[in-house]
């Protein structure tokens, strides 16, 4: 029988790529004690994740995309997003479930992969010399309780990426869902055929297996997301750490802003999942001449003012500790169930508490993690700059502003320094949602790697060939 040639070729290429597409990778062991990378002891799950990266770097890249293309198809399927949206908020008693969904999506959508590593090269007469992002080894991964699924998928696909592996320790009130993530993920690392053990933790998290973890010497990087004490802790502990800290994001309006659409999307911001993303609007600066067309606005799109300032002093001292300090039982909890508890009957669709206060007031100053949105009058734009930079604390994290005018943009942008800067629309574009750009949930203001990737979680290594491999 006479074949021609090229049919015979299209059949054996479509052979081979059907073969390649349903090939399990075998880099790494995969023993039938699999526990999906939950161990009783922090030791335990540090040597796991010690064999498990000597198996990792043994991958080529393209296993690795498979493992983080395993992680992203994971949380996407709907029942594992709504399984674990639903969860960290019961579990945690934070955030909004619908905004849950959305920033699980974000994570698993936007966090950038394997294309983070890009390779640079220098050639000339004494030949080539390459700088690649190489893996540091075991990442020690501490997780905030206010995002506490987001901050595994978006470090687990960029340390993965980059050819550690992982060992979280979350927090005590996140440990189910955190659990129950990780399983969900290592059983689908494991479908793909990765190495056992890529992402670790421990059945009952503490400050004392967080300390152990951060000391174990296997462990080569650290990093925390969270408030002021865990971040200056990773960052005294003699190792290589990334420290995600705390923000307390002002916002500028100017006689210049389009008002109505500022109004929307500031309560679109501060009110997303209550309140408690670090880059939420925590207070406002508004120039006197569009004050209160901007109150109306922001009425319109679901903020309460609070007008009676008894009540305002209620509602801090019902909202905040000796210490001043947001009570845990109201970070993350809804406008309607904190005005409920303060006697005030409002609709649900009420998404956030204003009111007009000093620029010294306690809700301008703390960072409060929860729906309630101080606005503060003043009388132009450079008093406005003035006001947010010292609001911001110097923590350098996230500011917005709402103008026209190029020169203040500028201004603003260069006083607050921050990591994100917002021009005219909600803070969450700054983290890719509804605006350009990757996303992150560990944006490392501290230690400056901004928003990590693949690549702050690498050491650049250099490969030097004397008199070859140059070929101009
Ligand atoms: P948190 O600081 O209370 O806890 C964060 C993590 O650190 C938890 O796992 C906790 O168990 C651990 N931890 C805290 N203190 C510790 C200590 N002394 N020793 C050992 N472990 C310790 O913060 P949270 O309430 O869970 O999260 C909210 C905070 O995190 C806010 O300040 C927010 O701005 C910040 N945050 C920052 C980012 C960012 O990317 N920069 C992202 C999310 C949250």
């Amino acid at each position: 029988m006479n074949m021609d040639i090229n049919i015979i070729e299209r059949l054996v290429r479509q052979v081979v790529n059907e073969v390649e597409e349903t090939k399990v990778i075998d880099c790494g062991a995969v023993s039938d004690t699999n526990v999906y990378g939950i161990y009783q002891s922090m030791d335990e799950a540090v040597l796991a994740s010690t064999a498990a990266q000597k198996n990792l770097v043994d991958c080529k890249m393209s296993d690795r995309q498979k493992f983080v293309d395993a992680i992203r198809k994971t949380v996407l399927k709907q029942e594992n997003l709504e399984r674990i949206s639903r969860d960290a908020v019961d579990e945690t008693g934070i955030g909004h479930y619908e905004h849950k969904l959305l920033k699980n999506r974000l994570a698993a959508e936007k966090t950038p992969g394997i294309e983070d590593l890009h390779t640079s090269a220098q050639s000339g007469d004494d030949g080539l010399t390459l700088i690649e992002y190489c893996p540091f080894g075991v990442a020690g991964a501490i997780t905030p309780t206010t995002n506490p699924t987001e901050t595994v998928i978006n470090n687990s696909i960029s340390m993965i990426a980059a050819g550690n592996t992982v060992v979280f320790s979350p927090h005590p009130r996140a440990k189910q869902v955190t659990i129950t993530l990780i399983t969900m993920l290592n059983k689908a690392l494991e479908a793909v055929g990765a190495p056992q053990d890529l992402i670790t933790t421990i059945k009952e998290p503490s400050i004392e297996n967080t300390n152990r973890m951060m000391e174990h010497p296997n462990v080569r990087m650290l990093v925390a997301t969270g408030g002021p004490s865990i971040v200056h802790k990773v960052m005294s502990s003699g190792k290589k750490a990334i420290g995600a800290g705390a923000g307390n994001p002002p916002v500028v309006v100017d006689e210049t802003a389009d008002i109505e659409k500022a109004a929307a999307d500031i309560v679109n911001g501060s009110s997303f999942d209550n309140n408690v993303p670090c880059i939420a609007e925590k207070e406002v600066f508004a120039v006197n001449e569009i004050f209160d067309r901007l109150v109306v606005g922001m009425e319109k799109n679901g903020a309460y003012k609070l007008e009676d300032p008894s009540l305002i002093q209620k509602l801090l001292e019902m909202t905040t500790n000796e210490k001043g300090a947001p009570k845990v039982q109201f970070v993350g909890k809804s406008a309607a169930y904190i005005l409920d508890k303060l006697g005030v009957r409002v609709d649900q669709n009420v998404k956030l508490i204003i009111m007009e206060v000093d620029e010294k007031h306690h809700f301008v100053t703390e960072e409060m993690m929860m729906p309630i949105l101080p606005l503060v009058r003043v009388n132009d734009v450079d008093e406005a700059i003035d006001c947010a930079h010292i609001a911001e604390h110097g923590n350098r994290h996230t500011a917005m502003i709402h103008s026209k005018n190029i020169d203040k943009i500028s201004k603003m942008a260069r006083v607050m320094e921050t990591t994100i800067f917002v021009k005219n629309a909600p803070s969450y574009a700054g983290i890719g949602f509804g605006g350009e750009g990757c996303t992150t949930f560990t944006i490392a203001g501290p230690t400056g790697e901004g928003l990590t990737s693949a690549k702050s979680f690498c050491r650049k290594r250099r490969c030097t060939m004397v008199d070859a491999l140059h070929i101009r």
